[in-house]
């Protein structure tokens, strides 16, 4: 390049940088003089968060409005500078409500308090604005995990952005960055599976596609990582319950996605509900001061999780008063309490500095983090929704994301045969509990917080029985119920109509529920349910098992009586079109599992255990053996991996290996192939794991099209937690996985 031009772009670039440099300085100046001007409690008010509820008259379901209640509102802005409200109550709104709501409050904020400082409102969209009556709603996040796409996930993230601030709202409560681990868990769902490579890269691309890049623009939201951190691994498998993870393990799996979330500059953090190792989260001043705050650098908002303060106290009990719950949360580092319901926790704080139980100088420290992200996200300057992104919201490119996503998560697990793709000119019988539930299709929260008031569900979206009536014609299809979720209707008439059918869609589903409402004592499907598997089967029509679940439910008995098996996860708004797509060949599956698949419910064991886990024991079993790989997935084409080159036998500490892989399309349909590079380190001071996921790219292949695929690795990715709980890089001998191939290298 000519030394002008790079000369200019160097000029542009600091140009670029003294500018955003300049922005910040301007902001923070902003911040200070604002926070010199506040009281007390002004300042504990901007740390208080209300539920919408405290602040209304009436709740309003699918059809009555909800009201607010403008005295409480006042009491609450005026009198206790409340700075930031979140939720619904209860149900969803449409977007004319929510401007008008949202535009209510600000007014209060901005025009009747002393400073007018705007609220900072925040809702959860975990899966699109579910909490809009008109919202695109995308596959929960185990679903998007499974279309191993981040671009998806920015996309889908980006549209989220722009419908919740369509709606006046600037902040998300999410994306889920905990690592799910345990199958039990009524949370599985909500994540992006159980590796926290595969986490990473998708809550990064979740950050990146909800705040592109710096907060502040009008179509953009301040993402928050959650629930940091180790709430997904409840010892129980009980939501909110205590988790035992050894400092190591914490390390190893479940702080690295958070690290990731703060690289991508996540604006704010939600603290774990639960507790870990005895300690409750939001007690604990070495994860979220210490580690959170001095290791992993954050420096954006830290909030509470619903009522958690208090629960130290009613809860978990490490205080013995909700005052001294209050003292113990701030002063670990909770920055803003989700109250919800009550202004004590304001109360309480204001007391606490008063009486020199808290210094004046923490609350500074929260509140200018606030102040902060308020300025950043431009709310000072526009507090009221945006018109201009009205006509954005459910648009039809909006929803064609949502149905790619739902295509590229559905996960094909058993073609016996290759009984799919079916002809279009087949005889169809559709049963099971799945099949005309929406509900089942989207999981929990979907309109209401567990996703089941099917009154708010809009007319037009399809159920899985629709949707297939629409592909083949309704005249080929005969619908059966056969069985509710946990009771029989009627097998028998079942039984009958799949004896005039060619194929038998057998759709097999699990409620939509979260949180403690979901938690289960028992992982196998309810057993009615496989009952008609093997009673639609006993008649010598095919079976092909469709499956809507939140978490792996054990499967192996309606698996051995199935031709094949499709996973739809919860795929959301468009999901039945998407798996009617999948079974009638419109679309080639390229879904893989973000999770091991168990085969029976006393064996979770993941994909990255050990080799101790690997041996017969003694009566002839083996210690891993899933019902699905992590990572698998078939297609209707083939695949064969070929060529597979290392740069270098010997890599040095802090060198790059590449790594090299060709994959053809073997088969006579084009197909997207997802590469999975794998790395087992031989030996290692702490008993190493026999494959750890370091790489992964989606790519799609004509017929007979060849790719070349270079991942590269560096001492980060070959490192692990050592002795004493930092990552430690032992030289020795490794070996890289690609699609069946192997090859070795070692480490100087
Ligand atoms: C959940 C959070 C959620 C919050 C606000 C809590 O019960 O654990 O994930 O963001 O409620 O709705």
């Amino acid at each position: 390049m000519a030394t002008r031009t790079v000369r200019f772009i160097l000029l542009v670039l600091l140009l670029g940088t003294a500018r955003y440099g300049r922005a910040q300085a301007d902001r923070a100046a902003r911040v200070e003089a604002l926070l010199g001007s506040m009281t007390l409690e002004e300042k504990v008010g901007q740390m208080t968060q209300l539920t919408l509820q405290a602040v209304s008259a009436t709740r309003g379901t699918a059809d009555t409005p909800h009201t607010l209640d403008m005295d409480k509102l006042r009491q609450a802005l005026v009198e206790y500078h409340v700075g930031s409200l979140l939720n619904v109550y209860d149900v969803s709104f449409p977007l004319a409500y929510w401007r008008d709501l949202i535009t209510t409050i600000q007014d209060v904020a901005t025009k009747e308090t002393r400073l007018g400082i705007p609220v900072l409102y925040g809702i959860d969209a975990v899966h699109g604005h579910h909490y809009l009556r008109e919202g695109t709603l995308f596959p929960q996040n185990v679903a998007m995990a499974a279309t191993w796409n981040p671009d998806l996930v920015r996309r889908s993230n980006a549209i989220t952005a722009v419908e919740v601030r369509a709606s006046g709202i600037p902040w998300n409560f999410s994306p889920v960055f905990d690592v799910g681990r345990q199958p039990l868990w009524s949370r599985f769902f909500e994540t992006f599976g159980e590796d926290p490579y595969l986490v990473s890269v998708m809550g990064r691309a979740s950050v990146e596609g909800q705040q592109a890049g710096a907060l502040g623009a009008p179509d953009r939201v301040a993402a928050c990582a959650k629930h940091y951190v180790g709430y997904s691994m409840p010892l129980s498998g009980k939501d909110r319950s205590p988790a035992w993870i050894p400092e190591r393990l914490l390390r190893e799996f479940f702080l690295p996605p958070f690290a990731a979330a703060v690289e991508a500059g996540v604006a704010s953090v939600m603290v774990n509900s639960g507790d870990v190792n005895g300690e409750p989260v939001h007690a604990s001043h070495y994860l979220l001061t210490e580690v959170l705050r001095g290791e992993l650098g954050f420096e954006g908002v830290a909030v509470s999780d619903w009522e958690d303060i208090k629960k130290l106290h009613t809860v978990h009990r490490v205080a013995a008063t909700e005052k001294e719950a209050v003292r113990m949360a701030v002063l670990a580092g909770v920055d803003m309490s989700m109250v919800p319901l009550s202004l004590d926790f304001h109360d309480d704080l204001v007391a606490l500095v008063r009486e020199g139980a808290v210094p004046e100088a923490r609350i500074d420290e929260a509140v200018r983090r606030i102040l902060n992200l308020k300025f950043a996200l431009g709310l000072f300057e526009q507090p009221y929704p945006d018109p201009a992104l009205s006509a954005k919201v459910g648009a039809p490119e909006h929803r064609a994301v949502s149905l790619q996503a739902a295509q590229e998560a559905v996960t094909l697990l058993k073609n016996e045969g290759g009984l799919l793709p079916l002809s279009k000119q087949a005889r169809v019988l559709v049963t099971g509990p799945g099949a005309a539930s929406l509900p089942v299709l989207h999981g929990a929260w979907t309109y209401t917080w567990q996703g089941t008031d099917e009154a708010l569900y809009p007319e037009d979206t399809p159920t899985f029985l629709e949707a297939v009536q629409a592909e083949v014609g309704a005249a080929q299809v005969t619908y059966v119920p056969g069985t509710r979720l946990y009771d029989e209707v009627d097998i028998p008439a079942a039984v009958a109509a799949a004896r005039q059918a060619d194929v038998a869609l057998v759709v097999a589903a699990e409620k939509a529920s979260v949180e403690q409402v979901g938690s289960i004592e028992d992982l196998r499907l309810p057993a009615v349910q496989t009952r008609l598997v093997r009673a639609v089967a006993a008649t010598g029509t095919p079976v092909v098992l469709v499956l809507l679940e939140n978490r792996p439910r054990i499967v192996r008995e309606a698996v051995a009586q199935a031709r094949a098996v499709v996973l739809g996860y919860e795929p959301g708004m468009r999901g039945g079109e998407a798996l009617a797509d999948v079974l009638f060949g419109d679309v080639n599956p390229s879904g893989h599992l973000p999770f091991t698949y168990p085969r029976h419910t006393g064996a979770l064991v993941h994909y990255d255990h050990k080799f101790a886990q690997e041996q017969d024991t003694t009566f002839g079993w083996t210690g891993y053996n899933p019902q699905w790989d992590f990572g698998f997935g078939l297609s209707y084409t083939t695949f064969a991996y070929g060529n597979l080159t290392l740069d270098k036998p010997l890599m040095g500490a802090d060198d790059t290996l590449a790594v090299s892989v060709t994959v053809t399309n073997t088969g006579d349909r084009a197909g997207k192939e997802v590469v999975q590079l794998y790395v087992r380190d031989l030996y290692a001071r702490i008993a190493p794991r026999v494959k750890r996921l370091r790489g992964f790219e989606k790519v799609t292949l004509a017929p007979g099209e060849a790719r070349t695929v270079t991942f590269r690795l560096d001492r980060d990715d070959l490192s692990y937690i050592g002795l004493h709980n930092r990552p430690v890089l032992e030289p020795g001998d490794f070996e890289v996985y690609v699609g069946g191939l192997k090859a070795g290298f070692a480490v100087r």
